[in-house]
């Protein structure tokens, strides 16, 4: 079993991401003071140009550390930490200690209607023969269906492509989506954090709540 290690950070850490107009300087620290906190190597930090979209690239070591256009990494490679930045959005982290393969994942809206968690899983899958009961995935802190309100087109797509039970009234439930889809697949060991980014009141940023928010980040290792 290899030795994995995840966690989610928080507003205590600071906004972790450069393209929300925070300073450089300070998106720098406040992922140097995260290496520190939870000692992975800085140097060895691989995240991502998130697009909202669904492409899951698997990297290792001679990767770039910013993969342009992408929603998802997988990495088999020890002492690689793979990064995915939030603000409402689901932080979606996969691990397979018994094959030493893991994903994290930007499951907004648009990426979980193109399928991302079963596209992280397949390749998962068809890669690195992880078997579906083997992978465990974690969803972190996020809005939730109690405060996820869309538009009656958006709504409308939830119904017909996934099933009304994840509509009530003109709020949707991405997280249902999402495990809906791993389980299709066979991938059930699936563990939702119970607190919505909007309304917890808990310290994560939340775009809905301020559209100048930074971002927090779901990180994960193979130690
Ligand atoms: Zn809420």
């Amino acid at each position: 079993m290899e030795n994995i290690n995840y966690f989610f950070t928080n507003k205590d850490d600071g906004n972790i991401a450069y393209h929300v107009g925070d300073i450089k300087e300070n998106v720098d620290k406040n992922r140097e003071e995260l290496s520190k906190k939870y000692s992975f190597d800085l140097e060895k930090l691989i995240y991502m140009n998130q697009v909202h979209g669904n492409n899951v690239q698997v990297v290792d070591e001679d990767s770039a550390r910013l993969i342009e256009d992408c929603d998802g990494l997988i990495t088999n490679s020890k002492g690689l930490t793979l990064m995915v930045m939030v603000a409402d959005c689901i932080p979606i982290i996969f691990m397979d200690k018994k094959k030493g393969v893991v994903a994290a994942v930007h499951a907004g809206r648009n990426s979980t209607f193109q399928k991302i968690a079963q596209i992280t899983a397949n390749k998962m899958i068809d890669k690195f023969l992880c078997k579906p009961s083997d992978i465990e995935v974690i969803m972190g802190p996020s809005i939730g269906k109690c405060c996820y309100e869309v538009n009656d087109e958006l709504k409308n797509i939830v119904k017909t492509s996934f099933g009304e039970e994840f509509i009530k009234g003109n709020n949707i439930d991405l997280q249902g989506i999402n495990t809906m889809l791993l389980n299709d697949i066979g991938v059930v060991n699936i563990s939702i954090a119970n607190t919505c980014t909007k309304c917890s009141n808990e310290p994560y940023f939340s775009y809905r709540v301020d559209k100048k928010c930074g971002r927090f980040a779901g990180l994960v290792t193979i130690k």
